[in-house]
C-alpha cells in the first residue's frame, strides 16, 4: 500500500474531488475530520488542552469551542506551539490507525485530505504522491463567493490569507484542473485512479511487510528451538 496526499486552495474543488474518489471506493482518510475527533470530550488530547487552556475555552456542552481556542492560539505563539505539541502526535496515532486498518484490508492506496498539506510539510515525507486540485483565480473567487455567501473583498482576503494555489500546484506530482465542469474533473479523477491504481508503488511496502514477518518467524522459532533444546 502506498500514500497519496490530496490538498487544494479555499473552493479550488478539493471536497469535490475528494467525494468522486471515495466514490470510486478509494478510502480516504480526512484531517479535518481526524483533527476534530482527537479533541473530543473524554479523549487524552481534550483532558491535557482543558488543563493547560482552562474550563473557559469550552461550551457549554462541554465540547471545546474552537473559535476561542483558534482567538487564543492566534495572540500567543506560545500557547499555539503548546496545542500543536497536545494535539499532532494524536493526530498522526488517529491516522496511522486508520491507514494500518485499510493496509490490513489489502487496499492498493489511501487518500490522506490535508488543507495544509504544503504549509505544514508535516506529512510530505511519507506521502509516494502528492495531488493539488487547481483552479484559475477567478473561478476559486466567484465559487468562493457563491458556496459561502462571501462579497468579493471577504473572498479576497481568505483566498490571500494562504499560500497561493499556483505555488502549490508547482509543488505536487499530480495537478487536477478544477476550472471547467465536473465532467471535466471527473475525467481527470478517472485517470487518475488508474494511474495510482496500476502503479507497483504498493509492491514495495507489501515486500517489506511480508520479509518483517517471515524475519521475525525466523527468530521466534530460532528462539523456541533453543529453550526447548
Ligand atoms: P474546497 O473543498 O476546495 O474548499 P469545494 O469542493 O467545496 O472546494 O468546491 C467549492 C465550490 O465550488 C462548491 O460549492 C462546489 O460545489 C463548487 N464546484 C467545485 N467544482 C466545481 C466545478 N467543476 N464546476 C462547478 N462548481 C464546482
Amino acid at each position: 500500500m502506498f500514500l497519496v496526499g490530496l490538498t487544494g486552495g479555499i473552493a479550488s474543488g478539493k471536497s469535490t474531488v475528494s467525494s468522486m474518489l471515495r466514490e470510486l471506493g478509494c478510502p480516504i482518510i480526512d484531517a479535518d475530520v481526524v483533527a476534530r475527533k482527537v479533541v473530543e470530550p473524554h479523549t487524552p488530547a481534550y483532558s491535557r488542552i482543558v488543563y493547560h487552556f482552562g474550563p473557559a475555552i469550552l461550551l457549554e456542552n462541554g465540547e471545546i469551542d474552537r473559535q476561542k481556542l483558534g482567538q487564543l492560539i492566534f495572540a500567543s505563539e506560545e500557547k499555539r506551539k503548546l496545542l500543536n505539541s497536545i494535539t499532532h502526535p494524536e493526530i498522526h496515532k488517529a491516522m496511522l490507525k486508520e491507514i494500518l486498518f485499510y493496509f490490513l484490508r489489502g487496499y492498493r492506496y489511501v487518500v490522506l485530505d490535508v488543507p495544509l498539506l504544503f504549509e505544514t510539510r508535516r506529512l510530505t515525507q511519507f506521502l509516494n504522491h502528492t495531488v493539488v486540485v487547481y483552479c484559475d483565480p477567478a473561478t476559486q473567487l466567484s465559487r468562493l463567493m457563491q458556496r459561502d455567501g462571501l462579497t468579493q473583498e471577504q473572498a479576497e482576503q481568505r483566498v490571500a490569507a494562504q499560500m497561493p494555489l499556483n505555488e502549490k500546484r508547482g509543488l505536487a506530482n499530480h495537478v487536477i484542473e478544477n476550472s471547467g465542469s465536473r465532467e471535466d474533473t471527473h475525467r481527470q479523477v478517472l485517470r487518475l485512479h488508474t494511474k495510482l491504481e496500476d502503479s507497483m508503488d504498493f509492491l514495495l511496502v507489501r515486500v517489506i511487510a511480508i520479509a518483517a514477518t517471515a524475519g521475525l518467524s525466523g527468530i521466534l522459532l530460532y528462539a523456541a528451538k533453543i529453550l526447548l533444546s
